[in-house]
């Protein structure tokens, strides 16, 4: 057992919620700005998707990660290095890469407003909660404050917490800063402490935090867990279970509460 942290900070995607069938919806509709839509035949293109979708850091990076798919980069060349795929696809538009970069966060941004204008309840309901909805506000009650950390724009974070009626302090959307180092770090300032709880299923994210430590030791006190159940790979997994400052975190762990994560 060990005292509760003072900021629980979640990820969103991977550790509250499981929104796989909105990702994979959302990013063929993006994909279809760029290429046609008739490539995206298929049906085990949604399996792929969804057992390489570990590797995306930001949402933008997901239309590429079909275009991926539909042009047959290899599983392990995608499992070992998206960051080279990932920049290669975007070479091979013709205008600068933040350009585009930009115009894909806006077309997934775009096609999700779109969706929930036109279907709120079906774009809600592509949306999952891990455990009991009930269990999860106990788990988050376990804080004094608690905080969703996410790259996706905080709004649809916010709208998918209020259909499943739990709140938190609140939410550090895209719009507060991609890198969740910063994050955290506005978090310590705004709330006075370094005393911080974090849960993500990102392995790369919080090696981050660890890396940063060496310049800022404030994040030292970060308490790091990686979610055992999120988008993670066999890989990240085992990496974590060595670690010597990231645990990673059973779902059966996440259910009993803060003060039972070792
Ligand atoms: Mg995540």
């Amino acid at each position: 057992m060990s005292a509760a942290p003072e900021i629980l900070a979640l990820d969103f995607d991977g550790v509250l919620c499981d929104g796989m069938r909105e990702y994979y919806e959302s990013s063929c509709r993006a994909y279809g700005h760029f290429w046609s839509p008739s490539t995206l035949r298929g049906r085990a293109l949604q399996q792929q998707f969804r057992d390489v979708r570990p590797v995306v850091m930001s949402g933008w990076e997901m239309p590429l990660l079909l275009r991926a798919l539909v042009t047959r980069v290899r599983r392990g060349a995608l499992l070992r290095t998206w960051p080279t795929v990932r920049d290669e696809l975007l070479n091979t538009f013709d205008v600068p890469r933040p350009d585009v970069v930009a115009r894909l966060r806006d077309a997934l941004d775009g096609v999700r407003r779109d969706w929930i204008w036109a279907r709120a309840d079906e774009w809600l309901a592509a949306h999952r909660p891990y455990v009991a909805l009930e269990t999860l506000a106990r788990v988050l009650a376990g804080s004094s404050r608690t905080f969703v950390v996410t790259t996706k724009e905080g709004e649809f974070a916010r709208r998918i917490l209020a259909r499943w009626n739990i709140s938190v302090t609140g939410v550090a959307g895209k719009e507060a800063g991609e890198h969740k180092c910063e994050n955290l770090r506005e978090l310590m300032t705004t709330c006075g402490t370094t005393d911080v709880g974090f849960v993500e299923d990102r392995l790369e994210t919080l090696q981050c935090v660890v890396n940063c430590s060496e310049r800022d030791p404030r994040l030292a006190d970060v308490r790091l867990f990686l979610a055992a159940w999120g988008y993670t790979t066999g890989a990240a997994r085992a990496a974590a279970r060595r670690h010597p400052r990231i645990r990673l975190l059973t779902l059966a762990a996440f259910r009993r509460g803060v003060t039972a994560w070792e």
